[in-house]
């Protein structure tokens, strides 16, 4: 899809999620006989037919390797790559300090980085021995994981900015932290579990002039069109294609590029490297040197259609219709006895309401929502310790894209007064 080609599908009007839904085949199906209220966009968001074309046309007619053929298919498909990490870069705000390396998701973003930042094969790691990793208590095991990992390998430790009861997190309670030692702050710009969004550029701001490299995990905001790097100050963020309508299996790690530049590399092997002898072998400039072995061609040029549809729902209004959805959702739910929810507060949420009933377990009340059409998650969204740190097993999580309606958000409000009034 081209830009052209987006605007085609929304034209200028302020966005109409029907409009939008209609773009989205696999929503046009039942459930239980049900009509289809897919809300669980905080774990996958749907994929429209533009990005589907996108992916089909580079498979039926440029695919072929990248970088290393002079024929035409091989020529067209590196052009379509190299397009893709510039469409990819625009969405997110990256300017010519930085470089973005394509990676198979959020996860593998962190990693690469977390890791890379442990080992040096040439000059000093970014990480060593007596430094101290700042990682907020609201994060997706994702972005917590590769930081356990990294301090132990490095032999940094790692320390825990833990949120309030309510799972706000505290500038004074960063700069409490911050010491001579600290090295990285990893926070995300909205925490999955909770849909709350932490004061990300203040905190950004005290650990920069802390000396401290920042790292955003941008898995949830990407989506909304919210993530900009240039203008976050952030020295890195990680984000999937796939709750941002692209494919799964596909994602990024963009960052400054000097910083990059003094990332190991993790992937040894073809496109990776400069000259290679049987002893040993020098690597590539970035961002080949981050990126080893064949990658998913096919769904970056699928990333990419879906970063210029993100940026044109951005310009139709997804912010507000997103927050719209929200207030509605959390006045009704509200209204159901016994039902809490988590940040309420719409100033500091995302396009996410999770809650928990007093009486019934969220795997209950997300089965019988299912019978009556409607997805949700439920669980501990892969975020254990915050919700440890709340107090609670599991909430049920609805979550929020362009192409939901006022009229599921009736159905989700509906759902949940019935269940739990079934299991009451
Ligand atoms: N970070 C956050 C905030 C997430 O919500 C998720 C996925 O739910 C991830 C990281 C992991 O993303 P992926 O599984 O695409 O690597």
């Amino acid at each position: 899809m081209n830009d052209a080609v987006a605007t085609a599908i929304l034209g200028d009007a302020v966005l109409d999620p029907r409009e939008v839904a209609r773009q989205f085949p696999v929503l046009e199906q039942s459930v239980h006989g049900k009509p289809l209220a897919y809300l669980d966009n905080a774990a996958t968001t749907q994929t429209p037919a533009a990005v589907l074309d996108a992916m089909r046309r580079f498979e039926q007619h440029d695919r072929a390797n990248i970088h290393r053929g002079v024929h035409t298919l091989s020529q067209r498909a590196t052009d379509a790559f190299e397009a893709a990490r510039a469409t990819v870069k625009r969405l997110v705000g990256a300017d010519g300090r930085h470089e973005l390396i394509f990676t198979s998701g959020t996860t593998d973003a962190l990693n690469l980085l977390a890791q890379g930042m442990v080992l040096a094969p040439e000059g000093e790691p970014l990480l060593r021995a007596g430094d101290e990793i700042i990682v907020s208590g609201l994060e997706h095991h994702a972005n917590l994981i590769p930081w356990q990992q990294a301090a132990r390998r490095a032999g940094a430790s790692l320390r825990i900015l833990k949120p309030d009861a309510e799972g706000r997190i505290h500038v004074q309670d960063l700069r409490a932290l911050l010491s001579n030692h600290t090295r990285v702050l990893a926070i995300t710009q909205c925490a999955n579990a909770t849909g709350y969004c932490p004061p990300l550029r203040e905190l950004l701001a005290v650990a920069a002039d802390a000396g401290a490299i920042t790292v955003i995990d941008a898995a949830q905001s990407v989506g909304h069109g919210q993530l900009d790097v240039a203008a976050l100050g952030c020295d890195f963020a990680a984000f999937s294609a796939h709750k941002m309508y692209g494919p799964m299996g596909t994602g990024a790690l963009v960052g400054r590029r000097d910083l990059l530049e003094r990332l190991a590399p993790l992937r040894f092997g073809g496109d990776m490297v400069d000259t290679v002898s049987f002893e040993e072998a020098t690597f590539a400039d970035l961002p080949a040197r981050l990126e080893g072995g064949t990658p998913n061609v096919g769904g970056i040029v699928g990333m990419a259609a879906a970063a210029r549809y993100v940026a044109d729902l951005n310009a139709h209004g997804l912010s507000a219709h997103l927050a719209a959805l929200r207030a509605h959702g959390v006045e009704g739910l509200r209204q159901i006895p016994g039902l809490r929810i988590l940040n309420p507060d719409a100033a500091e949420a995302e396009a996410i309401i999770s809650f928990v009933s007093d009486n019934v377990h969220p795997h209950d009340i997300g089965t019988l929502l299912d019978e009556a059409g409607v997805a949700v998650r439920t669980g501990h969204h892969c975020a254990q310790p915050l919700m440890r740190h709340l107090g609670i097993v599991a909430t049920t999580r609805a979550s929020f894209a362009a192409y939901n309606t006022h009229q599921q958000v009736d159905q989700l409000i509906a759902g949940v007064a019935s269940a739990i009034k079934f299991f009451q």
